[in-house]
């Protein structure tokens, strides 16, 4: 591998792009920061984004485009039906996965809906590695529930081991023994996001695979953290280290017998897609994609985007791109850990996530530690990030609270956007805040929606916490920002 090192020893990542476009980025003092929270009632994802400083979030549909990407996107055609464009991006997939057929989706969800509506049937199982928000939703929604066989290892916060996101095959293989007639199929998560980005091996997707075949149940790849994976496959895989990234990814797809993504993240776009083989699946999976999404040759994405997806798919088989957002996210995550800061490791991709259980042990989880975390942030350092715990989960149907199995708050990494003295700035903050956890206190929802509630709910704090931790904030930091 080509690497670049500091003659001084210094280990920093370092960005292999420079900035072209720049977008100006407000810090609102601290009691505009505490006033902005209240409008927002606690819920981080109903500011305003002028009022953020870094917005680390998500990195969906936020990564920073390249110049390639940006001129592809002026030769777009614009067509209805049978747009260039679409050809283009329909090769790219065809080239990189080894798939014949390019099923076009306005986003991941809008994969993950068609899927469900043509494979799920009232009293189905799907099993996964871990389930991810909007898909465990639509397979519900469909009557259909989901099990999760993640190897223990993956909800242990501080860990070493590499490769946190691989399937219990054991359990898996046991699993299919014994109910086989009730799965339509396996899905496996790739970086799977909610445990903290974590990769699968490539020996473990295999396993999964063989064991797929055997019941002759279709493999689903959810690729749209593929890329994160692709490097941690890359660096930390003996099976994959003297193969490039093009290699990996195809290897990767050979195991799989449908690949669905959101080109939110995979392919520094917007959009999505979802790749097959030849089945008896691909015409009504058709018919379903017209039916909701748009016409086959873009799939409610504007072909502008479907431009940039194609060369961003290209782009994302460049190790010197692909490692840029893990890097970040090691560095930071190391920074933390050296200050005794609560963090998941190993570094995974997506983001940096703090381990709220630990980070303020106080809060019980019926008042989302996460979220408050979340909200405490924005108040220290004016820098949003998405809670992924308890308030991310649905109650159950006796309204019952359901306890998530990890309460994280994700510092996403959108890629080639921060640069390392922003970083550091998040840092810092987190640090401050960390100093002072004991003033941070709960939430509680004031309006509470029925789906997917996290994204719209209203929450107000359980004190005058926030009120004490900007007034702390102020006679610490008295001549910043
Ligand atoms: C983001 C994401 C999705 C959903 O994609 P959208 O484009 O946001 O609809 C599905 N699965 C995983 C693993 C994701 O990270």
């Amino acid at each position: 591998m080509e690497t670049i090192s500091f003659f001084d020893g210094r280990k920093i990542p370092l960005e292999r792009h420079k900035v072209r476009i720049v977008q100006q980025l407000n810090l609102l003092p601290v009691e505009e920061r505490l006033a902005r929270l209240k409008e927002a009632s606690s819920n981080l994802y109903l500011l305003h984004n002028k009022d953020i400083f870094l917005d680390m979030l998500t990195d969906s549909g936020v990564n920073a485009m390249s110049d390639r990407q940006q001129s592809a996107m002026m030769r777009a055609d614009d067509a209805y039906a049978g747009s260039e464009s679409f050809f283009r991006l329909e090769k790219t997939v065809q080239d990189i996965f080894g798939m014949e057929h390019f099923l076009p989706a306005h986003q991941g969800r809008g994969c993950e809906k068609v899927l469900a509506d043509l494979l799920v049937k009232p009293g189905d199982i799907v099993p996964m590695n871990y389930h991810f928000t909007t898909s465990r939703a639509h397979i519900e929604r469909c009557g259909g529930e989901v099990i999760e066989f993640l190897i223990p290892e993956g909800l242990n916060c501080q860990s070493d081991y590499p490769f946190k996101g691989n399937f219990d095959t054991k359990a898996l293989a046991k699993f299919l023994e014994e109910n086989n007639d009730r799965v339509p199929f396996v899905r496996i998560e790739a970086g799977t996001n909610l445990i903290g980005g974590q990769p699968f091996s490539f020996g473990n997707l295999k396993e999964a695979a063989a064991i797929c075949r055997k019941h002759d149940i279709p493999l689903v790849m959810d690729a749209s953290l593929l890329q994160d994976n692709l490097y941690f496959l890359k660096i930390k895989d003996e099976e994959c280290k003297d193969l490039s990234l093009r290699e990996i990814m195809r290897a990767v797809a050979d195991e799989c017998d449908i690949i669905y993504f959101s080109a939110r993240k995979l392919g520094f776009a917007r959009g999505g897609g979802i790749c097959m083989r030849e089945s008896e699946l691909v015409n009504p999976l058709k018919e379903l994609i017209v039916l909701n999404e748009g016409f086959l040759t873009y799939g409610g994405m504007s072909v502008r985007e479907i431009e940039a997806i194609a060369v961003g798919l290209e782009e994302t088989l460049d190790l010197a791109i692909t490692s840029q957002g893990p890097e970040f996210i090691a560095y930071m995550v190391d920074e933390l850990e050296k200050r005794g800061i609560p963090v998941v490791t190993p570094a995974g991709g997506l983001g940096c996530h703090l381990d709220a259980s630990r980070f303020v042990p106080h809060i019980p989880q019926e008042q989302y530690p996460a979220a408050a975390l979340a909200a405490a942030l924005y108040i220290a350092g004016g820098i949003r990030g998405m809670e992924r715990g308890t308030l991310s989960e649905n109650r159950d149907d006796d309204g019952n609270e359901k306890i998530a199995e990890m309460e994280l708050l994700r510092l996403a990494m959108p890629r080639r956007v921060f640069t390392l003295s922003q970083i550091d700035y998040a840092i810092d903050r987190v640090t401050w805040l960390f100093e002072n956890r004991d003033l941070i206190g709960g939430l509680r929802f004031e309006h509470e929606p029925k789906i997917l509630r996290f994204f719209l709910g209203k929450l107000a704090p359980l004190s005058d916490w926030q009120e004490r931790l900007a007034e702390k904030f102020s006679r610490d930091l008295p001549d910043s920002l």
